[in-house]
């Protein structure tokens, strides 16, 4: 029997990834000559994967925007939008915290970096100064929402989007005119959103294909046992936590949830990024997973913003990692303030690659650990990375199903159906 067209797309963008893994590590492997590095991997392949990077950011502010001035004047009542949001956010820190306490309690018991000869890794690290926690506080506040947008700053574009969509609806016969064009214009925006997902094959190709031409895997083996513990670590949150918190809190099967991820889990795991992986998240919550726009809009790109679970769980491993290399010991105090600080780092950590190493400057200052031990882990943490992102867009798309039943507001049916939503290849 012929697979339906989305399944095909989808089994296309899985191919792709694989496909890309194995030629990346083989061009690696065979020192692949000149030519080919200058006109395949850092040529060809450089172009069609930036090119598609830069078409999903191209999509995200314009995408969430005018979904969530949508999505707010479709809320009955501003009551809704309070509700909604504090649930959003006490879900995003509980899964964060929890993801922190079980990266800290697995590193406990493996003790990665024990006997780790420091001199293995070159690599130095001068990261940029991670934003203190009050600015990140103040930083919510727009000044000049043009900016905001033109920097995309997302939490300024949300509050700013949020007070239109309000507005909007307390305009009467005026709003009611903005509100059409808007609802014409999130349709259209999707539209192109899915241009760009059936070009995922190639952009995922070419993304897959030159990070591991260019990473290798030698690094991995003295790193083994970090690495090792963070991918047991990331596969708990994933596979157990996330399961058993949308059976638990919103009777949901995570297996139909699961399949449902391999589109945005490929995206965020070819890009490395929460941000740029927005608008295929946004479709798949709403559109396969029965999440309305009302509250989708809202979740996904505070999510994104916000939550970051997996990008926590490095931070945690990281922490007893190189506790463990300088020989210095942690007490049951250090390890609270490391979920709290993981936790809060999360919220601003910028959803793009690489930041969660910058901002584990913040909870190693806080234990008092040398900062310098970030250069120990950064020969692997590309492709840490990129797992990490996944859980992070994960547990996006699980608190908004669970937020959306919990409002009595998730499509059942759309949920169940196998192949709701999809994109034609
Ligand atoms: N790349 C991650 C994300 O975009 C953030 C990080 O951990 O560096 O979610």
């Amino acid at each position: 029997m012929a697979a339906p067209e989305s399944h095909r797309l989808t089994r296309q963008i899985v191919i792709a990834m694989l496909a890309g893994i194995v030629l990346g590590v083989a061009l690696n492997q065979l020192s692949a000559a000149p030519w080919v590095q200058n006109f395949v991997v850092d040529g060809l392949l450089h172009v069609v994967g930036s090119v598609f990077v830069a078409a999903l950011k191209m999509m995200v502010v314009p995408l969430v925007f005018v979904s969530l001035v949508v999505g707010v004047t479709a809320l009955s009542d501003l009551k809704a939008l309070g509700r909604i949001g504090a649930k959003a956010l006490a879900l995003y820190l509980a899964t964060t915290a929890i993801a922190v306490s079980i990266a800290l309690t697995l590193a406990g018991l493996v003790g990665p970096g024990q006997g780790f000869d420091a001199g293995d890794t070159a690599a130095r690290f001068s990261g940029k100064e991670a934003p203190s926690l009050t600015q990140v506080l103040i930083d919510i506040m727009p000044t000049n929402p043009v900016a905001a947008m033109a920097e995309g700053n997302m939490l300024q574009i949300i509050v700013f989007a949020l007070l239109f969509g309000v507005a909007v609806t307390m305009s009467g016969a005026r709003g009611k005119h903005v509100l059409n064009l808007f609802n014409d214009l999130d349709a259209v925006i999707m539209h192109m959103v899915e241009w760009i997902m059936r070009l995922a094959p190639y952009g995922v190709f070419a993304l897959i294909t030159r990070t591991f031409a260019s990473q290798g895997l030698d690094l991995l083996l003295p790193l083994a046992a970090y690495f090792l513990t963070l991918t047991a670590a990331l596969a708990i949150q994933l596979f157990g936590v996330y399961s058993l918190l949308l059976r638990l809190l919103g009777s949901l099967n995570p297996i139909t949830f699961l399949k449902k991820m391999r589109d945005p889990a490929a995206f965020a795991f070819s890009t490395a990024s929460s941000g740029a992986t927005i608008p295929v998240t946004l479709h798949t919550v709403e559109y396969k997973m029965g999440v309305p726009n009302s509250i989708a809009s809202f979740t996904v790109p505070l999510g994104a913003t916000i939550n970051m679970d997996g990008t926590a769980m490095m931070q945690g491993v990281a922490t007893v990692f190189i506790a463990n290399v300088y020989g210095i010991d942690l007490s049951l105090t250090d390890y609270l303030l490391v979920v709290l600080t993981a936790t809060l780092a999360s919220v601003g950590t910028a959803a793009v690659p690489g930041v969660g190493l910058v901002t584990l400057t913040m909870v190693l200052g806080q234990v008092g650990l040398p900062v310098e031990g970030i250069a120990l882990i950064i020969g692997v943490d590309r492709l840490l990375d990129m797992m990490r992102t996944t859980v992070n867009v994960t547990g996006d798309c699980v608190v908004s199903c669970i937020v959306a039943k919990s409002e009595n507001a998730l499509d059942q049916a759309v949920f169940d159906d196998p192949e709701a939503g999809s994109v034609e290849a």
